[in-house]
Parts: structure tokens; sequence; C-alpha cells
């Protein structure tokens, strides 16, 4: 039997992942060799990956970046990837629509431009597909054959297509009692899926021992021992959204928190912009939302703690029901650099908000994009957010995936024999 590493590395030949130098833990700064490693040999804290970026002026990465393919590739100088990655079997997600959300604007009383980025519009219909085609690139340059991960729903469905798209194995854990839509996205790809039950920190510790059992040998988790490359295609949403805006920084953006990876990687997208010079540098500020029934970390902001007390989640919006999220405390941290907020909503604010989404924009969210409308709402409402300033929402996903969320109030009008006196009868056609 072959020896397995703790982080299930599976070569140890030297990688070539573009222009990512090294992992650097994120607490003390120490440096490792690019490897399947996700935690700090020194101080156990999580590592990310550092980067030697590039050099030239601006305006020629500016260039350079417009003239590459339609989706997040066009940022590869920036990513962990091969330098080759747009010709290699992938499921090619992003540069989805920035939606200029006048409606919704003029509902909400805001004046400054108010933009959904629409993220509904991936391969899979989630923001997952961004974080997955990093990680598939990862998997392959670490000779992993078979691509695994404990999901709240949507992960889970991301990997199943970029496996089948990379021909690669795929094994995949979820909660048993995901919405319908889920999992049948999941399921239809071909790989394995696996209901567990309990929820989801009990998936992502039962993934954690499979990892340092033989049965794990030569699995690549894409949020487990690839984590931190799987994170950094979160900041392609940064990436873009600047670009869309004309290559400037809104003033601020709400986004939905569950592990938290995804606001601190849009930070970090943002912070690379400013440093490379593709952007002015001037302030911005993050919004973090969660529902009430999974607000881990929004009581944490409230109660001003640095350290989130883990929750038994209890919410409609099971794409962000994860109780102990890993990245809470660095949310925290950016929410008060920025001077931003991390707010929550009730399950029936949430069903609001995707039905004001739905009937302003045409935007048909997910319950995570009703959490991130609905905390934005309140927060315009409490004067937390300026509605003068430029403002992004980021709907993460896709409501047909969270029908049963809306089914209640969401019917026919009516059902009539199919006759005009039936129908003048009815009342209807004036709405
Ligand atoms: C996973 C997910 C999120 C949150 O992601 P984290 O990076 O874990 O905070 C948000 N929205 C949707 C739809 C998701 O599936």
């Amino acid at each position: 039997m072959a020896v397995q590493t703790v982080a299930g590395n599976a070569t140890t030949a030297p990688v070539d992942l573009g222009p990512a130098a090294a992992l650097s833990c994120r607490e003390c700064g120490e440096r490792f060799e690019l490897g399947p490693l996700f935690a700090c040999a020194s101080c156990f804290g999580p590592l990310e990956v550092a980067y030697d970026l590039p050099t030239g002026s601006p305006e020629e990465l500016r260039k350079r970046i417009e003239a590459g393919p339609d989706n997040i590739w066009r940022y590869a100088p920036l990513l962990p990837v091969p330098s080759d990655v747009a010709e290699k079997p992938n499921i090619n997600p992003g540069f989805t629509k920035l939606v200029k959300a006048d409606n919704l604007a003029r509902e909400l009383g805001v004046t400054g431009g108010l933009y959904v980025k629409d993220d509904s519009g991936n391969p899979t219909h989630s923001f997952k597909d961004r974080v997955v085609a990093i990680a598939v690139e990862a998997a392959r340059a670490f000779g992993f054959t078979t691509l695994s991960c404990s999901s709240t729903g949507n992960l889970a469905g991301a990997v199943g297509a970029a496996a089948a798209r990379a021909g690669l194995r795929s094994c995949v854990f979820i909660p048993h009692d995901l919405e319908q839509g889920k999992v049948v996205m999941a399921a239809v790809y071909g790989g394995e899926l696996v209901g567990i039950e309990g929820n989801y920190d009990d998936v992502n510790r039962f993934c954690s021992e499979l990892i340092g059992d033989p049965l794990g040998e030569g699995w690549g988790f894409v949020n487990v021992n690839l984590r931190p490359y799987y994170g950094e295609g979160s900041k392609t949403l940064a990436y873009e959204i600047c670009e869309q805006l004309g290559w400037r920084l809104p003033d601020q953006i709400v986004i939905p928190v569950a592990s938290g990876s995804q606001l601190t990687k849009i930070d970090k997208g943002l912070q690379e912009l400013i440093k490379l010079g593709l952007v002015e540098d001037r302030p911005y500020k993050i919004f973090g939302a969660q529902a009430e029934g999974c607000s881990p970390v929004s009581a944490a902001f409230k109660a001003g703690h640095d350290v989130v007390r883990p929750q038994k989640p209890n919410t409609i919006a099971k794409s962000l029901a994860i109780g102990n999220p890993a990245d809470g405390p660095y949310v925290l941290d950016i929410a008060r650099r920025t001077g931003g907020a991390v707010e929550d909503v009730t399950d029936e604010q949430v069903v609001d908000a995707i039905k004001l989404l739905a009937r302003t924009e045409g935007i048909f969210g997910e319950t995570a994009g009703g959490v991130t409308l609905g905390v934005t709402k309140k927060l315009i409402e409490a004067g937390v957010i300026d509605p003068t300033l430029t403002t992004v929402v980021v709907n993460t996903g896709d409501g047909l995936k969270t029908l049963d969320a809306v089914s209640a109030t969401s019917q026919a009008t009516a059902t009539i024999k199919p006759s005009l006196d039936a129908f003048r009868a009815a009342g209807l056609g004036t709405a």
C-alpha cells in the first residue's frame, strides 16, 4: 500500500500553476511549496496562494485581459492555473452579467447606481463553478484522479459537472435533506453522490476524516485539501465587477456568507487590482449577508466579538447553512476594516427579497440571493448602506434550484376553460 500523507498528496513532481509561487500561512506568514496542503505546519493557520504577480504596466495588463476569453481565464495571469488553461477541458465559468438594476434602485431609493452581479448565469447556475474550475487545475497538477467535496448543495453540482468535463471520477457529499433541485443537479453528471445523515458541519467533519484514511487516497477535496486554490476562484468576481464598471471600484458590495471564503477572496481580488494599478485606489465597503437561522458571523459582528460562536442552522437558505464558518473571523476583519457590516434577515424577508428581485429586474435568484438583497434593503433602511453611492449586490445562485421557497405564493393567477368568455368572466388580463 502506498504511503498516505496527511494532506493526501498524490505526487511530488514540481507543478506549474502559472503565477502561483507558494502557499503562505494567513496567520504567521510561513511559506510552503505548492501542494495539496491547507493548514500551516507551524501554527495550524489556513494557507493561501502567494503570487509572483505581473510586473508590466497596468495598461499592458488591462489590454491583455480584455483580449482574453469571455470567462474567468481572461484573468489567468492573476490565478493559480497553468498559462495554457483555456485550452484544457474545463467548465469555463465566469464573465456573468453585471445588471444595472434601475427598477430595483427606484424601489429602494438608491440614486448612486445599483447593480446585480448575476452569477446564476454560470454553467451549473451558481458562483461555485468559479472556485471548482480553479480546483480542477490544482487537482490535475497534483495528480488526483477523484474530485470530491463537502457541500451545501451548489458545490456538489459544480464538482460533478467539472469532473465529468475534465474526465475525472467524482464522489461528493451533501446533507441528506437538501432541496430536490440541488440533489438532481448534483446527481445528473454521473458521479457518486452521498447523502449524509447530518448537517453541513457533520458532512465537513466526515470529509476531514476521509482525507486521512486510505479510502480517500488520490482524492482532491476541492474545499478541504485544495481549499487554498479553490478560494482563489472567488477573486474573479471582484475582477469582473471592476472591469464591467469600466475598471473602477464600486463603493459598496453586498456578499452572502456561508463559510466566508467568497467574501474574503473578493476583498483579496480588489486589493490585487489596486496593487497592480488596474483600478484607482479609493475606499470601498464590504457587507456580509446571512440568514437569521444561521447567523454566527452576523451575531459576532453585532456583539463586537472577534471569535465566531458556532450555531445549529435552521433556515430555508440552505446553501448558506454553515454553522461553524472557517473564514468567519476574516469576514469580521474585512467588514470592520472597510467600514462595512454583517447583517441577517428572517426567512420571510428572504422570500420577499427573492420576489422583489424577480418583480423589478426579471432575475430569479435562489434563497442566498434573497438573503443578500434582503440584507441590502435592511441596511439601506437603517442608513448603514449609503444610497447615494455605487452599490453591487451579488446574486450567487439560481431560483430554479430552490423552488420550494416561493412555490406556495407563486402559482397560476387562475385556471380557466380555453375561451374568451371564461377569460372575461374571470376578470383577467388587466394586471
Ligand atoms: C456556497 C454558496 C455561498 C457562500 O459561499 P462561502 O464562500 O462558503 O461563503 C453563497 N451563495 C451560494 C448560492 C452558495 O452556493
